[in-house]
């Protein structure tokens, strides 16, 4: 199947196939003409410049006038690109300092009480101290924002919360939209989701359920709705992503009931309830019969069924429809014909229908054409937010004048997207042939885990409770400083390659001298684990300026992945056998998974996720081998990603994990029996794959568990795993320095779960965070905790 035919597959639906064509004439004049909208946009401006002014201010080298005086330029550039676009209305209150779930929270006074007498003392620095944390007043906690790589503060709630309204930043944004001319639509976190995305506080029962407050909340929501329709919003947007996940009947009552009482509300704004991400499924019909004034709904990928799903209902007779239809969270230009055919179908089936992105623009980066590095045939097939945006505006003009008026665009869109589909990036042969060709036996290991161990054992002659690291030690400045000059060309290749093997021996010489028993070269040549092998891969692209909010000022650039997967030449083997060299103990050859190769950069939307995960794993298992023919008796792959993948719906979830397992396994399961391979989740939580994780069939798997108390470690023996595993017993993400008792103690705990020889010793995660005198002490203590342990052995 070619890309294009791929895509129109994945957005035809029998609706529309009856009016294809329809699109080319203009929408009758009773009904308005389509108009034009993005549901967010990124916030960082063009040169990251609100990262810099945040961390000035928090640094003291920016005052907090400065700091807002930078954030209403940025916003103002913001709103003014998207009109100068030709956009019809703008999002506003979508921007924000740190995180717009922690905006809600403000907006609705839910303070965590430690928080209170900073948020009064100064609102900007307690709404800083709220995100990051402040002297002995630990931050809200941080979790992933639905399937996105963007990360949200998680709302502290509990029975005694008392919401007040505070709609001061709202009313300014939209009042400074207003004053610039646009048609201004408020971007709000709706009740439903707010509630849902919340937690219990601390010292509220953990069953305490959040949405029990929606009667408190909704009075809030009223209030700010009337002091937005004071300050002149005609529409408010309120987001519910999190009705696009499985939701029991209670919560869809629930919905049914804040959207009565919103609805009913005399004094209020137009109601736009936006979902994203995933079909509604259940949540449609609530919300068709809900008394809101429109829908914004995702028409594009899985969640296109949505489409079908709104006829089925008979529409949204009455109603506003903002259709979804460009992309907002990948980096690929839309097939604008598709479109355009899927919205001649929405035409028929609301009063109004408007052309938007399928979610806020948050998740894609700014503008592809500030990508002067990359062959402008690649930058073709490319739209960031400024691309994405000018699709919107080409699709309304299409559908409400008839799509000779862009008929230019159009047939410049179908170059774009035939090149894309022809090209030898995208259609690499060997690499194809290869792939069709995998069978049953290749993602197979040759022995049960029952004789390999016995074969391993053989081979690397480890004691009980073996004590490891999962693979990075400190990124030191030095270690950032030359490959800065690698960069800048103040170092060459030669130059940095030494800097890299001196301090390989380092680490190797304190791991040998610590008493580890099976070593790692210490990654100080990976700045990020998913970047350094998508650099060396062939298919991957990777972006100067593409940078996308993380958390916070964190911003990420995910590379991207953009054809057919090859490896051109190894990639860890010369680290790691130079490591390996200077050692008799076994080195671990350490590699990023597949799945987590493609969770953390943008993938291709061309071709099912399943494929694109073989085809790096075919690759990475070429690595394997060659890992192997060096020497390397233990090998590595994480995949921390694995689990945050999970699709959105409890329905789609068998399908993802059937490939994931099998793209590991396609990427290890070469190897001979007595070569040990390991993996490495980082999260405490993975009740719901505990089966995927037997899946993998790797013979060593290292968790975090420090923080958890071993929980992991019971979760793993009442699932009866039945090899070998590490619940991290030294919690990485503290510069805390844990003591050889404690750690002795977890590991008592871990005994009590898996027996001793099943049981690895390591810390959580990887140390690159870390610094080297912690990591020193804690790793010296990590190894005094497995010998007192093995001592009661022996
Ligand atoms: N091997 C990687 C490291 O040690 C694993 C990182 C991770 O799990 N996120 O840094
Ligand atoms: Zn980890």
């Amino acid at each position: 199947m070619t890309s294009t035919s791929a895509a129109a597959a994945s957005r035809s639906h029998p609706a529309s196939a009856s009016t294809s064509t329809s699109a080319s004439a203009p929408a009758s004049a009773a009904r308005p003409r389509p108009g034009s909208t993005v549901l967010g946009h990124p916030r960082q401006g063009a040169d990251r410049e609100l990262k810099k002014a945040v961390e000035g201010y928090w640094k003291g080298r920016v005052t907090a006038d400065a700091l807002r005086e930078t954030a209403a330029g940025l916003r103002r550039d913001t709103w003014r690109r998207l009109a100068d676009s030709g956009l019809d209305e703008v999002p506003t209150g979508d921007f924000s300092y740190y995180d717009h779930v922690l905006d809600t929270s403000v907006m609705v006074g839910a303070i965590p009480a430690r928080h209170r007498a900073a948020v009064e003392a100064d609102p900007l620095d307690g709404y800083f101290a709220m995100a990051r944390g402040a002297q002995d007043v630990a931050p809200l906690e941080m979790t992933k924002w639905f399937d996105t790589n963007y990360h949200y503060l998680v709302p502290e709630l509990g029975p005694d919360t008392v919401f007040t309204a505070d709609s001061a930043k709202q009313v300014a944004e939209l009042r400074e939209a207003l004053a610039l001319g646009h048609t201004a639509r408020p971007v709000l976190v709706g009740p439903v989701t707010y509630l849902l995305l919340a937690k219990p506080a601390p010292g509220v029962a953990a069953d305490f359920e959040p949405l029990t407050l929606l009667d408190r909340l909704l009075p809030v929501y009223a209030e700010v709705l009337a002091d937005l329709r004071a300050a002149g919003a005609a529409w408010v947007q309120l987001d519910e992503p999190a009705l696009v996940q499985d939701r029991t009947r209670a919560e869809l009552n629930a919905l049914a009931r804040a959207y009565r009482d919103l609805g009913a509300l005399t004094d209020r704004p137009q109601l736009l309830v936006a979902s994203y991400f995933d079909r509604l499924g259940e949540a449609l019909p609530v919300l068709v019969r809900a008394p809101v004034d429109g829908l914004a709904l995702d028409f594009t990928g899985p969640a296109s069924v949505n489409l079908t799903d709104l006829a089925a209902v008979g529409g949204l007779p009455g109603k506003r429809l903002v259709a979804g239809v460009v992309d907002g969270r990948n980096v690929w230009i839309n097939d604008l014909a598709a479109s355009l055919t899927t919205l001649a179908t929405l035409l028929g089936l609301a009063d109004r229908v408007d052309v938007s992105t399928s979610c806020s623009l948050l998740h894609v980066p700014l503008d592809s054409a500030a990508e002067r590095d990359l062959d402008p045939q690649l930058t073709r097939w490319l739209a960031f937010a400024r691309q994405k945006t000018d699709e919107v505006v080409t699709l309304a003009r299409g559908l409400g004048r008839g799509t000779d008026t862009v008929a230019a665009r159009l047939a410049a869109n179908r170059a774009d997207l035939a090149s894309r589909a022809s090209s030898a990036i995208t259609r690499d042969p060997a690499v194809r042939a290869r792939s069709v060709a995998v069978t049953d036996a290749d993602v197979r290991r040759d022995q049960p885990y029952a004789e390999r161990t016995v074969a391993q054992q053989t081979r690397l002659g480890l004691p009980p409770l073996p004590t490891t690291t999962i693979g990075s030690f400190p990124q030191t400045d030095e270690l950032r400083t030359a490959r800065a000059a690698l960069r800048a060309g103040r170092l060459d290749e030669a130059g940095y390659d030494e800097r890299i093997e001196a301090e390989i021996r380092e680490v190797v010489s304190f791991q040998e001298k610590a008493g580890l028993d099976v070593l790692v070269h210490g990654e100080p040549e990976r700045n990020d684990m998913v970047q350094y092998f998508a650099e060396r891969l062939t298919g991957y692209l990777a972006t100067r300026h593409g940078w996308v909010q993380s958390y916070g000022t964190r911003y990420v650039r995910p590379p991207i992945l953009a054809g057919d997967i090859s490896r051109p030449a190894p990639m860890t083997v010369a680290t790691t056998a130079y490591a390996q060299s200077l050692t008799n103990r076994p080195v671990k050859g350490m590699l990023t998974g597949p799945v987590t190769m493609l969770a953390w950069s943008f993938v291709r939307d061309d071709q099912p996720l399943g494929e694109t995960a073989r085809q790096v794993a075919l690759a990475l298992r070429d690595e394997v081998a060659d890992l192997e023919a060096a020497g390397t008796a233990v090998i590595q792959v994480d995949e921390p990603a694995l689990r945050e993948t999970l699709p959105l719906r409890a329905a789609d979830r068998p399908a993802y994990l059937e490939w994931a397992t099998e793209a590991f396994r396609l990427t290890t399961a070469g190897v001979r029996p007595d070569t040990q391979i390991h993996t490495h989740m980082c999260y405490a939580e993975f009740g719901d794959i505990l089966r995927a994780i037997d899946d993998l069939d790797a013979d060593v798997i290292s968790l975090e568990a420090a923080r958890s108390h071993m929980r992991v470690a019971d979760e793993l023996a009442a699932a009866r795993y039945p090899r070998e595993a590490g619940p991290g017993v030294y919690d990485i993400h503290s510069p805390r320095v844990p003591s050889a008792e404690e750690m002795t103690v977890l590991l008592g705990t871990a005994l009590e779960a898996i027996p001793a020889r099943r049981l690895w010793v390591n810390p959580d995660c990887g140390l690159k965070t870390r610094g080297w005198a912690e990591v020193r002490t804690s790793l010296e203590n990590l190894v005094a905790a497995a010998r007192t342990v093995r001592g009661r052995f022996s």
